[in-house]
């Protein structure tokens, strides 16, 4: 149903899609709420609500103004009041989907919710599936792609810098970006056309050395933004981090500590709690999954041995890893097997801390021991008291800014679909630079720019594939 709107949207982005049908979804979360609202938008939502909806003196309204609130009652179609409502109207284009948008307020009761939705569905609306306002919005030119993808994770972020990226994104930032890299594009293919149109012809045209010299800054701005993909990922997603020692080292302890003031949720993975426990906070603005790799614990020998093997594995799928000695007692074997294997692992990345904990108790394990690790990274700490903890806290978010660069940088990708296009940009960027180095003829080097300016109308939406389109708003919930 939607090709032929997706093709109109090809060849004319910007300018809007008549949909002809008018869509209605409840916009509230499902169940009771203090209040609900339903949403509306196409070309009957305007004459829907004029026939659904009565004044404070009962009568109906002839003429709604835009962008005004409204209140009074909504009534079937049997002319039974439904609820006490107040009613936004916002007439096309100014609008979230660009079409007419009503949305209506009423008490947040399933049964209301229900009812206004039955009426406005008798009166012509027809349900909207998943994201599909916003979709309508993308369609008509308000948004593209990348802000569309920024609406689901503004609605699922869990964490204070997910939220900006997010808004960040939403705003433009990104898209502002990815204009900037297709004009200098379009300008740099338009520089080869003329040279391959009119070879013979007394016009100026760009020498080789300049088309160089753009090649370049395009090849460099396009770098710029994909070298930002691992810390959109962060902020989006999240990080997880291993808490790895032996038994009673006090990991639990830790965990507890952590999660006392800062914890946002708490996920129980079914069939891992026996092994490892997670949970989810917010260390520096980041939303965190921090996994206690509990297993180890009261093991016969082949089966710590297995344990061992199982928190290194969690250690190995984790960002950062948090090894963790007791430090009132002197190291044993069990330390520095794991110690060994995660230091050569890990060490060199720079993405694991040395924590000794019992900093309450007299301590016989003194820095050196502990370490072939450069010093600066253990931290003493006392789980049990939390004296410690902020510390350690710190230095997890001076870990995590050493992955990437800081948001204020500017915009950073989120997505592995905008990594793709990126790279997939910066290969047909440099097999113009090289065509062109070789001399070869400029068809060449036109066709590899066309290559890149297609995958960035795919990155931003320009030209989309139609499971593209539904993989993304399908991601959003009903009524987004
Ligand atoms: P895990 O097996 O590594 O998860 O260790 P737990 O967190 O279960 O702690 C093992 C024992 O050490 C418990 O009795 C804790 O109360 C104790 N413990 C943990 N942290 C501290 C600490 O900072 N100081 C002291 N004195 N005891 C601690």
């Amino acid at each position: 149903m939607h090709n032929a709107l997706l093709y109109n949207r090809k060849s004319s982005m910007g300018t809007q899609v008549k949909q002809e049908e008018t869509i209605v979804a409840v916009s509230s979360p499902t169940g009771e709420g203090g209040v609900g609202m339903i949403r509306m938008s196409g070309i009957g939502a305007l004459n829907i609500l004029q026939t659904m909806f009565r004044g404070p003196s009962g009568k109906p309204r002839n003429e709604f103004e835009s962008h005004r609130v409204y209140y009074g009652f909504v009534a079937d179609t049997t002319e039974t009041k439904i609820d006490e409502t107040l009613v936004v109207v916002m007439k096309s284009p100014k609008t979230y989907t660009r079409e007419d948008v009503v949305e209506i307020s009423c008490h947040g009761g399933i049964v209301v919710l229900r009812k206004i939705l039955q009426a406005c569905v008798k009166l012509g609306a027809r349900m909207a599936e998943a994201g599909e306002f916003s979709k309508r919005a993308f369609l008509n030119g308000r948004i593209d792609l990348v802000q569309a993808e920024a609406i689901i994770d503004m609605i699922k972020t869990k964490s204070d810098k997910g939220w900006r990226t997010a808004f960040s994104q939403l705003d433009g930032k990104l898209s502002k970006r990815l204009d900037n890299i297709e004009n200098l594009l379009v300008s740099i293919i338009a520089d080869i056309e003329v040279s391959i149109d009119f070879p013979d012809e007394d016009i100026e045209l760009a020498n080789d050395v300049t088309v160089l010299a753009k090649l370049q800054k395009l090849s460099r701005d396009i770098d710029k933004i994909t070298c930002t993909y691992g810390v959109g990922r962060i902020y989006r997603d999240g990080i997880s981090i291993a808490i790895t020692g032996k038994p009673n080292v006090g990991k639990s302890s830790l965990m507890n500590a952590l999660l006392e003031r800062d914890r946002v949720i708490v996920t129980d993975t079914p069939g891992t709690t026996r092994d490892s426990i997670e949970e989810s906070l917010q260390i520096g603005g980041v939303a965190v999954k921090i996994v206690d790799t509990a297993g180890v614990r009261k093991a016969s020998d082949n089966a710590e041995q297995l344990g061992v093997s199982r928190a290194l594995k969690v250690a190995f799928d984790s960002d950062i890893r948090l090894i963790m000695f007791d430090g009132s007692k002197s190291l044993d074997d069990d330390d520095r097997k794991l110690a060994e294997e995660l230091y050569t692992r890990f060490a060199e990345k720079g993405s694991i801390l040395t924590i000794i904990n019992k900093n309450d108790l007299p301590q016989v394990i003194s820095d050196s021991i502990v370490s072939p690790m450069d010093k600066s990274s253990i931290i003493r700490i006392a789980a049990k008291t939390g004296d410690g903890v902020d510390l350690l806290k710190l230095a997890i978010s001076k870990l995590i800014e050493k992955m990437g660069i800081n948001l204020e940088d500017g915009p950073v990708l989120t997505r592995e679909r905008h990594l793709a296009r990126m790279r997939a940009m910066t290969e047909s960027v440099g097999r113009a630079i090289s065509a062109l180095k070789a001399k070869m003829s400029r068809e060449f080097i036109a066709a590899d720019l066309q290559e890149a300016k297609e995958s960035l109308e795919e990155l931003t939406g320009k030209v989309v594939d139609d499971q593209v389109i539904d993989k993304i708003f399908n991601e959003m919930c009903i009524g987004k």
